[in-house]
């Protein structure tokens, strides 16, 4: 990857030489290496196993039951339980076979001595059946009961048996996520090729009852239902054993981070003081808290490696730039990266003019050609004290005179190598992450580690609740007259298009559509940002809309989580179904930063399904970030916490970040006492531990880890 080759002095260069340990190589090849499964199948396992580049024997493993077929109950056809999968030895008495020339089942009638059911085959050819299912016959037959016209039946039974069959039959059979075209038959049997190639694998997990390779056997082969449970010693064992390597992994780049000894960044805070008396409100207790944190960090010789958490409005830019103006005045520069350009023009609008004397400049893709060796030099030179940009900012090219604290915003867009290049300009740099998705603590470990974290817990004062609204697009004509009166009485609002994901295309064409239908009301009051325009473009039309030339501004997402006009009091959010919970949170949180009353409104399409009508209810109910997150997690899994786009972060297959908290407090627990006896892994208790990463493909920290 680019990142690595930029990852300069702050940590020593990877190597990528180092290899994976031979023996995991049978888990690592494709799939088509187990028997049963031909090129057709493989590609039906790409797309099962999300792996389009191709699934391997180890993504089949991880893919893990989702639930069971509990044939174990052998009731007799009186106690036989309609609606339940059962298991009864019959004798078979009739064979009905539908009149001559007509369709229909081929109904086989058969008994024990408390009761009858009848079997019932829609088949083509009934051959089979009849063969296996001759009439006197004692058979067993497995599958699910229902009640029809009175009568017990069996429609297609899955298993016919005899005595010998049904005494090897599986008890319990493991039930698997699918794919159109792939059949539960041929998921299993792969999945058992694919158990007989784990390998004796070395123990990492002293104490454990369960081998890794026992687990992962077992979890395939529940017992019973709460076999696929997470809190199964299986499903726990495996959960434990990624969570480990999660948290080694992170907790070795952190060690790297911090090998090179940090340095101590004092000032008596006279930078900070003019910035904070130039502000025209006063810090929350939050801020003040955050920002001592901040600071004890600067002054102390470790290295920083600090988030700032907060909601958005919750005000973390003055944060930033107190700890900037903290590192300028101890003699050293600073950088702010932010994920976009629009992002970066705002930081720097924002933050110059507040900056009480701090020489600010911004670095973006957009700079000329001169214009970017001009402020090259001036940032080499040590006459630029902040530059703010995007990821134009860890280019190889740029290169600080002494860069003393990297701040690198929204964080969550960002993988971790680009914030460890971006901290790598500097020798030693302090790096402080700024993120706006407020994460729950279990998901902000997973993700982050074990950084140290600062919490904006508490929002500026004066801010009025967001009245938000969930309105049928059947009352759109009544929206947009709405608007229209607001807008007569000097209001501005923001117009979100849906997300159409596979296409930018169609978000496109909706989004000019609406603006098009809205100038038919408005006149040119309207303006519109996307994705597909120019930079200069998208600045034009944010600039227009902050200083009130347009009033309505029509976006596509890319009106930016963090974009800041207060003077804006209108969200419209349309098809906001489509929408993720913290998608909204972050569209809605654009407006309510003035003192005045916002609005939000999310247009949805009815009918609204159960899923929908419960996210849409917990915005209307809620302003806390954290709780939305929180809810987000329950209703949606963790990947899409942070947004879907996002890359770089590490993937959990095994470990359920709810269920397994505890096992996350204990992996970290581990991790960090393994590494501070053993700060390299090298002694031979600790191979084990390097198996580990490699399993789970955190092979990066393995590298770092050769490297040093
Ligand atoms: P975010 O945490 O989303 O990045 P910002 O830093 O953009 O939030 O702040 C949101 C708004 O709140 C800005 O307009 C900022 O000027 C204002 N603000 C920040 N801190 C305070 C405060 N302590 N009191 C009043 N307003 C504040
Ligand atoms: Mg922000």
């Amino acid at each position: 990857m680019v990142v690595v080759a930029l990852v300069a002095k702050g940590l020593r260069p990877v190597i990528s030489g180092s290899m994976r340990p031979a023996l995991l190589d049978p888990l690592f090849a494709p799939v088509s290496t187990l028997s049963g499964v031909g090129p057709k199948n493989a590609r039906l396992f790409d797309r099962l196993l999300g792996r389009p580049d191709g699934a391997r024997v180890i993504d089949l493993l991880f893919h893990l039951p989702s639930s069971v077929i509990d044939r174990r109950a052998r009731p007799k056809i009186r106690e036989a339980v309609p609606g339940a999968v059962a298991t009864l030895n019959v004798r078979v008495t009739e064979h009905r076979a539908p009149a001559p020339g007509r369709k229909g089942p081929l109904r086989v009638l058969a008994e024990d001595e408390t009761g009858d059911v009848e079997l019932v085959f829609f088949l083509a050819n009934f051959e089979w059946v009849r063969k296996s299912l001759p009439i006197g016959a004692r058979r067993w037959v497995s599958g699910r009961l229902e009640l029809w016209d009175g009568h017990l039946q069996m429609v297609h039974p899955d298993r016919v048996m005899n005595d010998e069959e049904v005494a090897r039959m599986a008890a319990v059979e493991p039930v698997y996520g699918l794919t159109d075209g792939l059949f539960l038959r041929t998921v299993q049997k792969a999945t058992q090729g694919a158990l007989a190639k784990l390998p004796k694998l070395p123990e990492w997990a002293s104490g454990s009852s369960l081998t890794f390779a026992a687990a992962l056997t077992d979890a395939h082969a529940p017992k019973d239902p709460a076999g696929v449970e997470p809190t199964s010693p299986a499903r726990r064992r495996l959960a434990a054993d990624e969570l480990l390597a999660g948290q080694l992994a992170l907790a070795l780049l952190r060690g790297q981070m911090r090998s090179t000894a940090g340095r101590s960044l004092v000032a008596p805070g006279r930078r900070a003081e003019a910035v904070l008396s130039g502000l025209p409100y006063r810090l929350t207790g939050a801020q003040t808290r955050s920002v001592a944190e901040i600071r004890a960090d600067l002054e102390a010789p470790e290295r920083m490696v600090r988030l700032l958490q907060g909601d958005v409005g919750a005000g973390k830019t003055v944060v930033a730039l107190l700890a900037i103006a903290h590192a300028v005045e101890a003699g050293g520069q600073a950088a702010l990266m932010a994920p976009t350009e629009i992002l970066a023009r705002q930081h720097f609008a924002h933050m110059a003019p507040l900056g009480a004397g701090l020489r600010f400049e911004l670095i973006t893709g957009r700079d000329t050609t001169a214009q970017r060796r001009d402020k090259l030099a001036r940032l080499a030179a040590g006459e630029i004290d902040v530059a703010v940009g995007t990821h134009a900012l860890f280019q190889e090219s740029v290169v600080f005179r002494d860069l003393a604290l990297a701040v690198v915003d929204e964080q969550h867009r960002f993988g971790v190598h680009q914030r460890l290049a971006l901290a790598g300009k500097g020798d030693a740099a302090d790096l402080l992450v700024m993120t706006a998705t407020p994460i729950p603590r279990s998901l902000a470990l997973t993700h982050f580690g074990d950084m140290d974290v600062s919490l904006l817990d508490e929002k500026p004062p004066g801010r009025t609740p967001i009245d938000t609204r969930a309105v049928s697009l059947e009352r759109l004509d009544e929206v947009v007259a709405a608007i229209a009166r607001a807008v007569a009485s000097g209001a501005r609002a923001y117009w979100v298009c849906p997300l159409v994901e596979e296409s930018e295309e169609s978000d496109l064409a909706a989004a000019e559509e609406r603006a098009a239908a809205l100038r038919a009301v408005f006149g040119a009051g309207v303006g519109i940002v996307h994705g597909r325009m120019k930079g200069v473009e998208k600045d034009a039309a944010m600039e227009r809309f902050q200083r009130g030339e347009t009033s309505v501004l029509v976006a596509t997402t890319v009106i930016e989580v963090g974009v800041d006009v207060p003077e804006a009091t209108i969200m419209v959010i349309e098809h906001a179904e489509r929408f993720g919970l913290a998608q909204l949170h972050q569209l809605r949180g654009r407006v309510g930063r003035g003192a005045g009353l916002s609005t939000c409104l999310m247009l949805y399409r009815p009918p609204l399904g159960a899923a929908g009508r419960a996210r849409l209810e917990i915005l209307r109910e809620s302003e806390d970030g954290f709780r939305i997150a929180e809810e987000d997690l329950k209703l949606r899994g963790e990947g899409d916490v942070l947004g879907a786009r996002q890359s770089g972060l590490p993937g959990y297959h095994l470990a359920d970040i709810e269920a397994h908290q505890d096992l996350l407090e204990e992996a970290r627990r581990q991790a960090r006492a393994a590494l501070e006896r053993d700060p390299r892994l090298e002694a031979p208790e600790h191979q084990a531990l390097r198996t580990l990463l490699w399993l789970f493909e955190r092979e990066q920290a393995v590298r770092l880890l050769e490297a040093g």
